[in-house]
């Protein structure tokens, strides 16, 4: 069974993307309120070797000999991935896989460390978070490590975008009633007008279970408005616009255990559609496994449709 590489994952965003999770379930220097998995146990901002970048390359290279290419190698899961002191090693080595390209989503807290940013320019595709230039919102959502600042996370993006060539995408986690006044959304709108290099922008909402119940939905046309509010002349797109079933199935070899389904479903919900696919598994077998799922009271169906699972499960 692998313990860092998930998926292929069908990904409203990538297409299909494999994901590498460099660290232990929960790593992470936010503990947000809006994150679909559990609360952050290991809540820091330094760096570490959380497990050994061998093992997960090693574990990588078995899976791609599993799964046609992918469309994207994903360095993201269960904690934020640039806390892993040897992401620029991974990125490197992955380069001379020659398989897909790679893309990193981040929640953006590190950009201000010099080292991250140089490791971060091996990545094909950069995915950082920004919900507010505003600290007391940064700290309502993100409830960062003390030493976490929002002027140091702006700084260290915007000294990225001005040297950095791959594409960038920034997401903005959108909370209704927290980050969406006229206020907060000219602040972000000025920010990221000053922006070099923004390829895209991606506007989510908690269209799956929030850590926090009391976290609000803003439904399509809350995100229409935002994205006029915002004003921008760059492209972005929200989270009710794609909802990506690959067009067929994967490789995968052996027949799917529900082990392999909680692992996926533990860093992303999935539809049953997505999940016949990614697991080249029939209607049938894929109803099986989660109706056993369901009767352990492990996973449950979110609003829109996609399972996910409830509770607090090591991955
Ligand atoms: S949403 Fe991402 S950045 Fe926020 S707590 Fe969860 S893993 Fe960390």
């Amino acid at each position: 069974m692998y313990t860092h590489i998930f998926g292929p994952v069908p990904s409203r965003r990538l297409g299909t993307s494999l994901g590498v999770d460099l660290t232990p379930t929960k790593t992470c220097s936010f503990d947000c309120i809006y994150c679909q998995l559990s609360r952050t146990t290991t809540h820091t901002n330094h760096r570490n070797e959380f497990c050994k970048a061998d093992d997960v390359l090693e574990e990588l290279r078995s899976v791609l000999r599993e799964v046609e290419q992918p469309d994207w190698i994903t360095l993201s899961g269960t904690g934020e991935p640039t806390l892993h002191s040897g992401l620029g090693y991974i990125l490197a080595e992955i380069k001379k896989m020659n398989n897909a390209p790679t893309c990193v989503i981040t929640n953006g807290s590190l950009l201000h460390l010099p080292d991250v940013r140089k490791e971060l320019m091996l990545a094909d595709r950069v995915l950082p978070t920004l919900c507010t230039v505003n600290q007391s919102t940064y700290e309502k959502i993100h409830r960062p490590v003390s030493s976490v600042e929002v002027s140091a996370n702006l700084e260290g993006l915007r000294i990225f975008t001005e040297t950095y060539s791959g594409a960038i995408e920034i997401e903005i986690f959108v909370c209704p009633e927290i980050n969406d006044t006229d206020q907060e959304i000219e602040g972000l709108s000025n920010y990221l007008a000053s922006l070099k290099n923004i390829e895209s922008i991606y506007l989510n909402s908690a269209v799956r279970m929030p850590l926090e119940k009391e976290v609000k939905t803003a439904d399509q046309g809350k995100l229409n408005k935002f994205r006029d509010k915002l004003n921008l002349p760059i492209p972005i797109t929200t989270a009710f616009e794609h909802s990506f079933v690959p067009a067929k199935a994967s490789a995968w070899n052996r027949p799917a255990l529900s082990s392999d389904i909680l692992k996926l479903l533990l860093r992303h919900p999935c539809s049953k559609e997505q999940l016949e696919r990614v697991f080249n598994a029939s209607s049938v077998q894929i109803d099986k496994l989660l109706n056993e799922l369901v009767k352990n009271g492990t996973i449950a169906q979110e609003k829109d449709g996609s399972w996910a699972l409830i509770g607090q499960v090591n991955g």
